[in-house]
Parts: C-alpha cells; structure tokens; sequence
C-alpha cells in the first residue's frame, strides 16, 4: 500500500472547525495514513473571523498528546494556514521565530477587507474579479512565507454562478507567475482534493495549472484534504497521486521543521 498522508488538515484549533486531534488521528491510522499535518488557520486580517483565534500552548499541548497516544502509528506534524503572508510578513517573521512547526501553507482568502466567499456586486466583471485575486497570490508567492502554497485557484469556488467556468489558461500569464516565483524560491505548492468532495470534479489547482508547474520546473508538491470535519479526512488523495503520477512527478513532499523530504510513488 502506499505511503499515504493529509498536509491540509483543521481540528478545533481553528476557528472553522469543531473537530477533534485525537479523532483526526485515530480516523487516520483506519484509513491507513502515515502521516497527518494540522494546518491550523492563522489570520491577521481584521475582518477574518479567525482573528485572534489560535493558540500555540493549547495546539502544541494536544500535539504532544496525540504523538504519545498515536506517534507509534502516526506520524503527526505540526502545521499552520497563514492568510495573506505577503501582508504580515513582520508580525509572522516574530510570531513563528521561537516556535517548532514543521509545514507551513500560504493561502489568500481575503483580497483586502473582502473575504473571497462575499457577495459579488452584480457588475463586477470576472476578469477583473479573478486577476485582483491572482495579484493577491502572486505577491505572496513572491514574497509570504510558506512551505507550500495554499489552493491556488480556490477563487473558482466562490464566484457567482454567472460567471462562466474557470479556464486557467485566460490567466496563464499572471499564474505562470506565480509558479515561476515559487519555484525560484524552492517553495512548494499544494493540490488541495476537497473539490472532489464538493463535486467540482478537478482539484485545486486545476490539472493543467499543476501541468504548467512541472513544465516550468517545479517539483516541491504537498498533498491535502483541507478537512473540516473527521469524514473529510483522507478523501480525494488517491485521485490527486493520480493526477501527479500521469503528469510524471516522482513523488509529493512531506516536511519535517521546515525540509522538505520527497516520498516517491
Ligand atoms: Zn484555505
Ligand atoms: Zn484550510
């Protein structure tokens, strides 16, 4: 069987979640996987309900809990979800100087004081709607600090259903961008499988945004559920190890205190 892992997960140590480490860990070692990193969200923004939100001492308490309970059958790391890191590069330089997270993902959910999931005004015009986003991202990518970029298109889930289908190819500049600064930075990005489970039936990114990445260079891959809730856990990963295996990566990436570390297919 294969090494199996889910570096995008939440417990209640975020403020969108209700669900339990020890659960997560015990579903975990049922499904058989190896490794498991919470990606706690982290958030600065003002208008993000998460402000304030995450605890180190209590996260890094039940962390150590799980590894004595679980750390036999589980290998169990330590994670964060930072938002927007191109516009709090100061206050996370501080925040993660003295602490032991091994993964860290960098993800965009507010593009100014307008969360993705808001209303949309019914003019706004969808270009412009997607490029705003994707500036958001590039400066990140560019500049944030993160291990692996967080759900790169995930804006395509959000947008009003006038807008049409999102083709990644009418942004193949901007994201070509993108995945040339993350590379340049041996950084990685993150194929996030929960469109599986929400019925869009691609992952984020979209397969040829990944296509793109390996063209360009890029190797440095994690592989995540974004789970909310126990039943997510582990949902999608054999699709999205598929989906790498056909474009011809070799493997995806674990992390241990930020070093990377390829596992091979
Ligand atoms: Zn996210
Ligand atoms: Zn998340």
């Amino acid at each position: 069987m294969h090494y199996l892992v889910d570096y995008h997960v939440h417990t209640d140590n975020s403020f969108d979640s209700n669900a339990r480490m020890e659960d997560y860990c015990r579903r975990a070692i049922e499904i058989g996987l190896k490794e498991i990193a919470f990606t706690e969200h982290f958030d600065l923004n003002p208008k993000d309900k998460g402000l304030g939100y995450f605890n180190f001492e209590d996260y890094s308490e039940e962390i150590e809990k799980c590894r004595e309970m679980f750390g036999d059958r589980l290998k169990i790391k330590k994670g964060l979800e930072l938002g927007e890191p191109h516009l709090y590069l100061e206050e996370h330089e501080s925040f993660l100087r003295d602490k032991d997270f091994d993964f860290l993902l960098g993800s965009v959910h507010f593009i100014g004081e307008r969360v993705l999931h808001r209303e949309y005004a019914p003019d706004e015009d969808e270009r412009e709607v997607y490029l705003e986003y994707f500036e958001q991202v590039l400066e990140t990518a560019r500049k944030g600090n993160y291990h692996s970029l967080g759900h790169l298109d995930v804006l395509k889930r959000y947008v009003p259903k006038r807008f049409k289908k999102f083709y990644a190819s009418q942004y193949q500049e901007i994201v070509r961008e993108i995945l040339t600064a993350v590379i340049n930075r041996s950084r990685g990005i993150e194929i996030n499988t929960s469109c599986f489970r929400q019925g869009l039936g691609e992952p984020l990114p979209t397969i040829e945004i990944i296509k793109w990445y390996k063209e360009l260079g890029g190797q440095i891959i994690t592989i995540g559920t974004d789970a909310h809730h126990v039943r997510h856990l582990g949902q999608g990963l054999n699709e999205g190890m598929e989906i790498l295996k056909d474009l011809g990566f070799k493997g995806f990436y674990t992390f241990t205190q930020g070093e990377p570390h390829l596992v091979k297919f």
